[in-house]
């Protein structure tokens, strides 16, 4: 009989990592007069105790070993600075082994000068997994030119890049604008193919919104010039604001990343604890409850499409991709093409990043990504 972490006598656990949380006050609805305040304890729902879930009728306790968070409050144009948002974020880390830092980058605050993510990061090593992004909180295009040096920073450290991603379509089905979306988000992945980046709650939306972030995630597989993942945060929601017992999409996903051996590219993650894991409690049911149901109803649809592969998927969508990923870091780089830079570029992009370290680099940073930029046309 095994034994959770817990305490608990237990047929079997589940081991989770959430790969898209948060803490910090956020604005509801985008309203800053009415903001949101979640602290640690928002998010030690989940953690603290084991997750009574419901996998085809069978009842079964996870447990959710490892969060990845970042802070709300560096993740508005009026909230803390990089500098002090990421502090803040760190202490929580420190008194709880269960949780690991993204942390915010704000480069349209910075105009592209990533300096202050560099120290942080050098001040802290280790403590710090991905860099997260929100371009659409932010009002910066995903590809443009001021998430180079920060892209080049997590070239650097190895660490992988969540970015909100979402769609926002006309009845026409075109674009309402490419702020956060997923054909942004791969023309700056292209650039950085050793870099893995994350397409935050696959595109965020309806069917059609994720199938968008599906066909970019399986383009640049097919033509392995980046290496693009998703979370499945708010994927295949219902309109009573819980999850949807059929994840249509998420099943759509994985059928056509088994095609091509890439069932690495799925993160589970909830973005908790906005929504039903705290903001809005819906539907009767608390925050805890609400995360309990997605991982049962994702469980439960994983093991009835996918029978004898079922175990398998069901681990790697909710622990060793995430495990792979952020901590052993062990994603295959050979699998992209190789960078296309030049001899010249690798040398500017090691004097760069020796300048970086002394404060200088952003501004070589700029020049190279111009460079860059024309070497890769
Ligand atoms: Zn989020």
């Amino acid at each position: 009989m095994k034994v959770d972490n817990f305490g608990n006598k237990l047929g079997f656990t589940g081991a989770i990592i959430d790969s898209h949380m948060h803490v910090g006050n956020w604005p509801r609805n985008g309203n800053r007069n009415d903001m949101l305040h979640f602290d640690k304890s928002s998010i030690d729902t989940f953690t603290r105790t084991p997750l009574n879930v419901n996998i085809q009728g069978q009842p079964q306790q996870d447990e959710v070993v490892k969060v990845i968070f970042s802070n709300l409050n560096a993740l508005y144009a009026e909230g803390k600075d990089e500098l002090e948002g990421n502090r803040e974020i760190l202490s929580i880390c420190e008194k709880d082994s269960k949780y690991y830092a993204l942390a915010a980058c704000q480069p349209s605050k910075t105009e592209g000068n990533a300096v202050k993510i560099n120290n942080l990061i050098q001040e802290n090593p280790g403590k710090f997994v991905g860099l997260k992004f929100h371009p659409r909180s932010f009002g910066a295009q995903a590809d443009s030119e001021i998430y180079q040096s920060y892209m080049f920073l997590a070239d650097r450290y190895k660490l992988p890049c969540l970015f909100h991603c979402d769609v926002q379509v006309k009845p026409d089905g075109k674009l309402v604008d490419k702020i956060s979306s997923p054909e942004a988000i791969h023309n700056l992945a292209r650039k950085f193919p050793n870099v893995p980046v994350i397409m935050g709650h696959m595109g965020a939306g309806d069917a059609k919104s994720h199938q968008n972030a599906i066909d970019e995630l399986l383009k640049s597989i097919d033509d392995r010039d980046s290496r693009l993942y998703v979370d499945i945060s708010w994927v295949d929601w219902g309109k009573d604001g819980q999850s949807n017992t059929n994840k249509p999409s998420i099943v759509k996903l994985i059928k056509e990343l088994q095609k091509r051996n890439a069932t690495d590219r799925i993160l589970f993650g909830t973005d908790a604890p906005l929504g039903c894991f705290g903001e809005a409690p819906s539907n009767g049911l608390n925050p805890k409850q609400a995360y309990e149901k997605v991982v049962g109803d994702l469980k439960t649809v994983i093991k009835e499409n996918f029978k004898d592969q079922a175990d398998d998927l069901i681990d790697k969508i909710f622990y060793k991709n995430a495990d792979n990923l952020f901590f052993k870091k062990d994603w295959a780089i050979s699998e992209t093409k190789k960078v296309k830079n030049t001899p010249i570029i690798k040398i500017l992009g090691m004097v760069a990043g020796v300048l970086a370290l002394i404060g200088l680099g952003g501004v070589l940073m700029d020049k190279m990504s111009a460079k860059e930029d024309n070497v890769n046309k």
